[in-house]
């Protein structure tokens, strides 16, 4: 199905129908597989054939999942994985050594920071981060152990855009691996690996989910690279549960469509809260405002469900502004069918210090809204009731 439209492989591509000649595909209940005899077993298990063998390996859930993922991001091959950070942590342990350093941006989701922070250098790996709006800097930061780039464009929460084309070019000019975090954009809206990603990951347990249910993650890209983090997987066990790859395989049906609906509410929600006297910022990549809305314009085919509003009250403004929403949830998730408020500063950021939380964009009056696909209308006038008009 790759010479078909994005719309078409999300909903044609398969996995092989049983005898039963199902129209939908079914759901593959099973931790294991069985063969008709002793070689077929030995030849799978030598990797002679790509026959099922066990679900901490492969499924047919997660097969179809990983088909339409890599079609999607334009990837060669990819493994799913039960979530978001499931996949970050497996990429990072299968492709990262004792001694190797990553440039890493500064604004990134709080658990891969603690990763960064806690864990690596415990083993010996080491990074340094970029300010998310100085790309040229990253340069500089490059040593001869620098194995990876790893960022994310639009970062969280505070919604800053990194030109993918210009770090791709870095990334290949040094020979360094150019990891991106897509789940905020999702492939419908912008597909790293055309500016040079070597690898993609998701969260799924965001927009491709994008009803709030399943937890789920996966890595696309380079097929030697995904082998490794196969191996890794397979023998470590992150691996996505069928049911799971189920739901997620015909979330990505309505991707394209859910995506727009996003994009337009939130188009709408922004324009409409720009100037408003109780707000001190909007931001929002398509609003020609924005200050990059030249890279949003050149890498995204839209905005994205993501956006913030930053209180002119501060902590006080903000913490009021969550407790008077009527019909939006206060809730730390994004990507869901319903509109979301979270103050990072006090949840999803905690953990960062005052300065860190500076330096990324996380002032104590930032809400970030996850704008979903109830009618634009009545999101809005929920967030106007509760900003007090
Ligand atoms: C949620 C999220 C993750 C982690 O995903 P989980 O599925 O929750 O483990 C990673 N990166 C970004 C940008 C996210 O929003």
């Amino acid at each position: 199905m790759t010479d078909s439209h994005f719309e078409t492989s999300a909903i044609r591509t398969q996995f092989d129908r049983s005898p039963n000649r199902e129209h939908s595909v079914p759901l593959y209940l099973t931790s294991s597989f069985i063969f008709d005899e002793a070689e077929d077993m030995r030849a799978a298990f030598s990797g002679e054939t790509d026959a099922f063998i066990y679900s901490r390996y492969v499924n047919p859930n997660n097969n179809e999942f990983i088909s339409k993922v890599c079609i999607m991001e334009g990837a060669e091959d990819g493994f799913a994985t039960a979530s978001g950070m499931a996949a970050v942590f497996t990429t990072f342990m299968s492709l990262l050594h004792s001694g190797d350093h990553v440039i890493s941006c500064s604004s990134i989701f709080g658990a891969t920071h603690a990763l960064f922070n806690k864990y690596l250098p415990a083993w010996g790996i080491t990074h340094s981060y970029f300010n998310t709006g100085n790309v040229g800097g990253i340069e500089d930061l490059i040593r001869e152990n620098t194995r990876m780039i790893f960022l994310e464009t639009p970062t969280n929460p505070a919604i800053e855009l990194i030109d993918l084309e210009y770090v791709g070019k870095i990334a290949r000019k040094h020979n360094i691996l150019l990891v991106v975090d897509n789940c905020f954009a999702t492939p419908w809206l912008q597909q790293p690996i055309r500016w040079g990603a070597d690898l993609v990951i998701h969260s799924a347990t965001k927009y491709m989910d994008g009803q709030g249910r399943v937890l789920g993650g996966i890595v696309v890209g380079r097929k030697e690279l995904i082998q490794e983090i196969y191996l890794f997987g397979r023998l470590t066990g992150p691996s996505l549960s069928p049911f799971n790859s189920w739901i997620l395989s015909k979330s990505l049906e309505t991707l394209s469509l859910r995506m727009e609906r996003h994009c337009d509410n939130a188009l709408y929600v922004a324009t409409q809260l720009e100037g408003h006297h109780a707000l001190s910022a909007v931001s929002y990549p398509m609003l020609p405002s924005f200050s990059q809305y030249d890279i949003a314009r050149k890498q995204m085919r839209a905005g994205g469900g993501i956006m913030t509003i930053t209180l002119k009250g501060g902590l006080d403004a903000a913490t009021g502004f969550l407790d008077r929403l009527k019909m939006i949830c206060i809730s730390p998730n994004l990507g869901d069918s319903r509109t979301i408020a979270t103050h990072p500063a006090s949840s999803t950021h905690c953990k960062l210090s005052p300065e860190e939380r500076q330096r990324v964009g996380i002032s104590d009056g930032l809400i970030r809204l996850s704008i979903g696909l109830e009618h634009q209308d009545d999101i809005l006038k929920d967030i106007l009731q509760a900003l007090g008009q």
